[in-house]
């Protein structure tokens, strides 16, 4: 029976690369993607750039220029490195787009004929320097519970407490640095909370063979309570102008939120593949569809996913998902992807340093399962894996037997022997590795496939056909054994084609097959059957690759010397030359330039020119800097802005205190009379970024 399935990733932002912890989920998806496509079913992948939202906007700005500009450039390199990872998206769209914004329109309207939309007026903090409402994660400030410094709206880094913005204390905008004002606004909410939401997702996580994976059951239990309890809340859709985004009809000033518009992105996506392949959009979505929808998702969405896209879903007219499937994060060499580690790594970089893309896609084919448990990218243990196992288990087959076939018979095949245990074994596990494909157990079908290529090696160290070459009169046992080793591969190869797409197609080449299908395991090449020269199918890791790709993501983040810090521009400072003598990059990249914010600033006793300022570079304590700016600057306007500060200077012990660094001004030749002018970076910068 053909099924009918449809597939998605979660929407990646278009305010950032793409990294190894992305690529998990895209590699997850794609193999399954491609495993139900070599069964011949009829499968169709979509994914788009999440576009909308004021992280884009800031950027735009910051960048001069448009967002769509902005998205669009982001969108092409989001593309240009899924490619690079084959990830066989058959469609990949942005959330800016028509499709998605008649859908965000038809979904709002549904939604509010049927009583789901509500408006109401909520308390928001404001910037009233940068004149916009401020999301959570753009307002920090001590963390009510520790009192850490620089933390975000939501919840606190160093002690993990969640929390509300408006309990953070000493908050300030991170766009402008201004004290930000709490304000009223109207709000759209989904009504999320309302009984027929709830009614439903009660049915929706009873059903039968699961939604969800067992865990992620357990965790949708535990948000819908038991049935006297009502722990759904409304969820908030609408933002407030300046945004970029899609504005609700009949609410000028208000913009559809990310959690209505970026998942209706997936239709969106799939709306404009139907118009190019004449394909029935409906057959999918509607209501009574028996076409399957799966999402891949990463367990941090999880919530969003299973309650309020289902529950939008459902009441905006249209069918829930079958499945979501739920994967954990990536860690490097056991922690977090760190960019002083170097392990914070783009997909870029990987391949702009000439790693294989699919070194990475086995390898992490070799760790995925199908539960929300976080994997880990050992880079000795993946050196040592991709090695062993790709190039010492498989490649070797068709290398050892390739060449004996084209040199001394002509490039061609004897019949197999069908009853070779090796041979038999393999067709023999394959609906077993079937089934591993299709729970996501892909790590298991991997350990399982490898044993298979165990026996086909064992078979050809036994039967040793390099022996049989050099032995006179013992041609035909060369020519089957060959045959045979050359079949071990053929059927080896139709298991880790989901995995390995590219060196499968290479394989495919050599053997002079069409491309391989999931039943082809059950054939063999025929006698006669004609093969080409072998060229190398895949090259071993390096393991200087592993260090070169390490060392260009380590991120240089010098740390900086505490005694290495040091004076102002202070009053004593005698003007400098009009023009300096020319330098080279490494004599600038000595300097190390922090953005730095003024925490506080304040008169010095006794100095005419000076103020001294606290400034923050994101380092435990702030630093103390006396800055001759007293004639253009009066220190309480200074407080919260942002700076640019030398973070490297030595130390410089003057007659009011140590002065630990210099904050950057321009000034005519004459400060007094051309005025000073405190240097400030673009809205965006933080605390503690490098200025190069
Ligand atoms: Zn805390």
């Amino acid at each position: 029976m053909t099924r009918k399935i449809l597939v998605t990733s979660a929407l990646p932002y278009a305010n950032g690369a793409i990294h190894l912890g992305h690529l998990v989920e895209y590699i997850q998806t794609d193999i399954w993607v491609r495993f139900q496509k070599m069964r011949g079913h009829t499968c169709w992948y979509v994914c788009a750039d999440d576009t909308h939202g004021t992280p884009v906007m800031l950027r735009a700005e910051k960048e001069g220029v448009t967002p769509e500009a902005l998205i669009e450039r982001v969108k092409s390199e989001h593309m240009r490195d899924f490619g690079g990872f084959l990830i066989g998206f058959d469609n990949y769209h942005s959330t800016h787009a028509p499709e998605t914004r008649e859908f965000c329109e038809l979904f709002y309207q549904r939604l509010k004929a049927a009583g789901l939309i509500e408006a109401r007026f909520i308390e928001q903090f404001y910037d009233p320097v940068k004149a916009m409402f401020l999301p959570d994660r753009f307002i920090k400030g001590e963390c009510p519970k520790c009192g850490e410094r620089d933390q975000y709206g939501d919840n606190c880094e160093r002690c993990g407490a969640a929390y509300a913005p408006t309990e953070l204390k000493n908050p300030y905008s991170a766009v402008s640095g201004a004290k930000p004002e709490l304000r009223d606004s109207e709000h759209y909410f989904f009504r999320l909370s309302d009984p027929r939401c709830e009614n439903f997702l009660r049915r929706y996580a009873r059903q039968e063979n699961g939604v969800l994976q067992p865990e992620a059951a357990n965790k949708m239990r535990e948000w819908l309570g038991a049935e006297d309890e009502h722990f759904l809340t409304d969820w908030d859709i609408s933002r407030d102008a300046p945004y970029f985004g899609f504005e609700i009809p009949g609410a000028p000033g208000k913009f559809f939120y990310v959690w209505l518009d970026a998942p209706i992105g997936y239709m969106g996506s799939f709306q404009n593949l139907c118009a190019r392949k004449s394909l029935d959009f409906d057959e999918f979505w509607r209501p009574d569809s028996n076409a399957e929808l799966y999402h891949f998702i990463g367990k941090d969405i999880l919530y969003f996913h299973a309650l309020f896209w289902p529950a939008e879903l459902i009441h905006a007219g249209f069918r829930a998902p079958t499945k979501i499937f739920a994967h954990g994060f990536l860690t490097v060499n056991g922690v977090k992807m760190s960019k002083a580690r170097g392990t914070f790594i783009t997909a870029e970089s990987y391949l702009a340093q000439g790693l294989n893309p699919e070194w990475l896609r086995y390898y992490f084919a070799g760790k995925l399962s199908n539960t929300m448990e976080d994997i880990d990218l050992n880079l000795d243990d993946f050196i040592a894996r991709v090695n062993a196992d790709l190039i010492g288990k498989y490649v070797n087959i068709a290398s050892r037997a390739a060449g004996f076939v084209v040199k001394r018979f002509g490039g061609r095949l004897l019949a197999a022997d069908a009853a070779l245990p090796a041979l038999c074994a393999i067709r023999e596990a394959a609906p077993g590795i079937a089934e591993r494909y299709e729970n996501r157990e892909f790590a298991k079908a991997m350990r399982e496939i490898m044993a298979l290529a165990d026996g086909a090696n064992q078979y050809v160290d036994n039967v040793k056909p390099w022996e049989l070459a050099k032995t006179p009169g013992r041609e035909a046992e060369l020519h089957a054994v060959c045959s045979n080793s050359l079949n071990l591969f053929y059927r080896l190869t139709v298991l880790l084609k989901p995995v390995l797409p590219a060196l499968a197609a290479r394989a495919e080449a050599f053997l002079r097959v069409a491309p391989l299908a999931w039943d082809d395991v059950e054939t063999l090449l025929p006698a006669g059957h004609g093969i080409q020269t072998y060229a190398h199918l895949m090259t071993r890791i390096d393991p200087k690759q592993i260090a070169a790709l390490v060392a260009a993501n380590r991120e240089s983040l010098a740390p900086v010397a505490p005694a290495a810090v040091n004076a102002g521009m202070a009053e004593e400072n005698e003007a400098r030359a009009a023009k300096a003598a020319v330098i080279g990059i490494d004599d600038f990249l000595k300097m190390d330039l922090r953005i730095a914010r003024i925490v506080e600033a304040a008169h010095v006793e006794g100095a005419g020119k000076l103020v001294r300022l606290m400034l923050d570079i994101g380092e435990e304590k702030p630093r103390q800097v006396f800055a001759g700016i007293k004639s253009a600057y009066d220190p309480v306007a200074l407080q919260g802005r942002l700076t640019v500060m030398v973070a490297n200077l030595a130390p410089r012990k003057m007659k009011f205190g140590l002065s630990e660094g210099m904050v950057l001004a321009a000034s005519g030749p004459d400060d007094a009379a051309g005025g000073i002018y405190l240097l400030a970076p673009d809205t965006g910068a933080t605390p503690g970024m490098r200025v190069k």
